[in-house]
């Protein structure tokens, strides 16, 4: 098939996907050359259709885009990976929807992120291999949901006060001003355990692969809720897959 002058090649990860009509959806994707955008897939819900699961969330794809007025169109859809392991195993998947879902509410369309395209990659690939923890109190979520923040610009301070700037003990973690807080200023945030203090350094310090093998932890789970407030603050909506994993985990 021959490539039309006009279309996109695009490797993408599919953050999500929704009915379109009766036969099309319209995939949510995080593309390594042009960053996010949705993209319809003509006849996909029809059965014996050609796009067979190369389309379903949390799949690796090599894809050409013809632009249209508003959307893009999927031409061509070629399989890299798609996680088998992931699908069959619940903490995986929960870990693998909050990481696309986050992606997708602290990225802008059109706006290439190499980082961002790389990290979920990263974060499929480790998923995949199985997860300790439940994803409500899994160092491993604290720290994809750490270095997807860190990718917007909303990259917490734990350095020192947000408010004051002070070296003081921190007590507290303010969303509004992005990261721990002293005693003097603790009226500007929530209280935080030293033990969450602790699990945020290491959702900063610690590779991914590492966090994927620790076990859970309440110190885990309460700096998730905290990196979780500073999404929700920027972004103006909570993660439904996060609490998903709250209410039922
Ligand atoms: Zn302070």
């Amino acid at each position: 098939m021959a490539v039309s002058r006009r279309s996109l090649p695009a490797r993408a990860v599919v953050l999500a996907s929704r009915p379109l009509g009766e036969a099309d959806r319209i995939v949510r994707l995080f593309t390594r050359e042009h960053g996010r955008l949705d993209a319809v897939v003509k006849g996909v819900r029809r059965s014996g259709s050609r796009w067979g699961g190369r389309l379903e969330p949390f799949n690796l794809v090599d894809l050409l885009l013809y632009p249209g007025r508003s959307l893009y169109t999927v031409t061509q859809a070629q399989p890299l990976a798609d996680y088998p392991r992931l699908r069959g195993q619940r903490e995986a998947l929960v870990a693998a929807a909050v990481a696309c879902e986050a992606a997708a509410g602290l990225t802008s369309e059109h706006q290439p992120d190499e980082a961002v395209f790389d990290l979920l990659v990263e974060v499929l690939g480790l998923a995949d291999a199985g997860l300790a923890a439940p994803a409500a109190r899994s160092p491993f979520l604290a720290g994809v949901l750490f270095r997807l923040l860190a990718a917007a610009g909303l990259r917490p301070v734990l350095e020192h006060c947000a408010v004051c700037g002070g070296g003081g003990r921190a007590l507290g973690f303010s969303a509004a001003r992005g990261g721990l807080v002293c005693g003097d200023c603790l009226h500007e945030g929530a209280p935080v355990t030293p033990e969450a203090v602790a699990a945020l350094v290491e959702a900063r310090d610690v590779p991914l692969a590492g966090l994927a093998g620790r076990p859970p932890s309440a110190a885990a789970g309460e700096a998730l809720r905290h990196l979780h407030a500073l999404y929700a603050w920027h972004s103006g909506g909570r993660l439904r897959s996060l609490h998903f994993a709250s209410a039922t985990g």
